[in-house]
């Protein structure tokens, strides 16, 4: 994916917040996502640029849109965008980025697009897509380590874990959007001291801070991928909390994995950040160490190898009751870096298609829980407390094993590097109801 006058850190917006240094939404990011405003109830397409959502229907209204991306801009959801692929992508990219710049948007034609911004301030945003199939993948080898440390202190890590992306399919119903709160779910689980299950309120409910990756055109069913073309297929990304009931989990994953433990709620980010926006944060895969085995010849692809890993720092933050009512701001639990992913978001999607599974535009591929070498960059408390059994203390001297109710998590990502302009995925929020009685 190569880089174009898009990318340019020095250029600016002739909206000035979007100049900000802080802002996770300058010129060269243009994330879409999918909003509500008051005065329109029918839900559109946007582009954050600043503290503005551009509307991209009123910009097709007036002729704005390159033609390729014309009928795409004006749909409710960002499936059809989706499926148009890299070209029609970059072409939409390039004319966004001429617009909203403040060297390359005549006087006359800003008035226009002026037009067609709304604050983000009094919006609700919305599912990005449409999505027809969720699937999670577990490509964070130190998140499986820890995990199979628990679980397996003699072999941590199963021998399928560095040839095959492990993955699980997930409940696409259940994904939601950020900032609508989750019902602790009821469901089986058992003591080990005890020879039968209960079922009740989950009493250790956790979060899980991944990447989530919007599949673009697909496959038909019965092909494949190759890993050379699976850029293509990419769209963009989100942040995404597969929240999960450890204590329902345990008694329920074996023999065939994750089920009830997972599939009572997703949360996304609302903000689809392209794979283009990130292009100037790529770099190589993760090196294996010495003796890793190679991944097979269809996981395996030269530009994949410089090129597929992904320079992102991901945050969880902890808001609690006590904390809000005492009008304290969240606390960072952790902080890691997708960079440290054993497998790429490409060698994920073309895994998924590898049998002739048809992955679908508007599609969701989880990365898995991205977790890192170091103690704060573990992405869930089942390791940040190894099970409960090193409870966190927070800073107003709270302490946590698992979420409470009322607790609200929040995640949030950006990308920087010198020689580039930084930013932001925005945030995926959620806080905890107390369990349906
Ligand atoms: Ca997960």
């Amino acid at each position: 994916m190569s880089l174009n006058l898009t990318h340019e850190p020095a250029r600016r917006s002739w909206i000035e917040s979007a100049n900000a240094a802080a802002t996770g939404f300058p010129l060269q990011n243009l994330p879409y996502g999918v909003f509500l405003s008051g005065e329109n109830h029918t839900p559109r397409i946007g582009v954050a640029i600043g503290d503005q959502i551009l509307n991209l229907a009123a910009l097709a209204e007036l002729d704005l849109l390159p033609a390729s991306a014309r009928a795409a801009g004006r749909q409710p959801a960002l499936n059809a965008l989706m499926a148009a692929g890299p070209a029609v992508w970059t072409a939409l990219r390039v004319r966004l980025s001429e617009l909203l710049g403040v060297d390359s948007c005549p006087a006359a034609l800003r008035t226009q697009v002026e037009s067609c911004l709304v604050p983000q301030t009094g919006t609700t945003m919305l599912l990005p897509a449409s999505i027809g199939g969720y699937t999670d993948f577990y490509a964070s080898i130190f998140h499986a380590t820890n995990v199979g440390k628990m679980l397996r202190p003699d072999q941590p890590l199963l021998p399928n874990y560095k040839w095959v992306p492990i993955g699980y399919h997930g409940r696409s119903s259940s994904i939601v959007a950020s900032g609508t709160p989750v019902r602790r779910p009821c469901g089986q689980s058992k003591a080990a001291d005890l020879s039968a299950p209960v079922f009740g309120p989950c009493k250790n409910l956790d979060y899980e801070l991944e990447l989530g990756a919007f599949v673009g055109p697909g496959n038909q069913q019965g092909t494949s991928i190759p890993l050379a073309s699976a850029p293509g297929h990419l769209f963009g990304v989100v942040l995404l909390n597969d929240w999960s009931a450890r204590d329902l989990q345990t008694w329920e994953y074996q023999p065939l994995g994750p089920f009830l433990a997972k599939n009572f709620a997703t949360t996304i980010s609302p903000w689809v950040v392209t794979l283009e926006a990130l292009a100037p944060f790529r770099g190589p895969a993760f090196a294996r160490p010495p003796g890793d085995p190679a991944p097979l010849p269809y996981l395996t692809d030269p530009a994949d190898v410089a090129q597929g890993g992904l320079n992102l720092t991901l945050e969880v933050w902890l808001l609690t009751r006590e904390m809000r009512a005492a009008g304290v701001g969240p606390h960072r639990l952790s902080s890691g870096n997708f960079s440290s992913m054993y497998w790429t978001l490409a060698q994920l999607l073309t895994h998924h298609a590898s049998n002739g599974c048809n992955l679908q535009p508007g599609d969701l591929l989880g990365s898995g829980t991205v977790s890192g070498q170091a103690k704060d960059a573990r992405g869930c408390l089942l390791e940040m407390t190894m099970r409960g059994t090193e409870p966190l203390s927070l800073p107003g001297g709270e302490e946590r094993k698992f979420l409470a109710d009322g607790d609200e998590v929040i995640l949030r990502g950006h990308a920087e590097r010198p020689g580039a302009r930084r930013i932001g995925l925005g945030e995926c929020r959620g806080v905890v109801l107390p369990a349906a009685t």
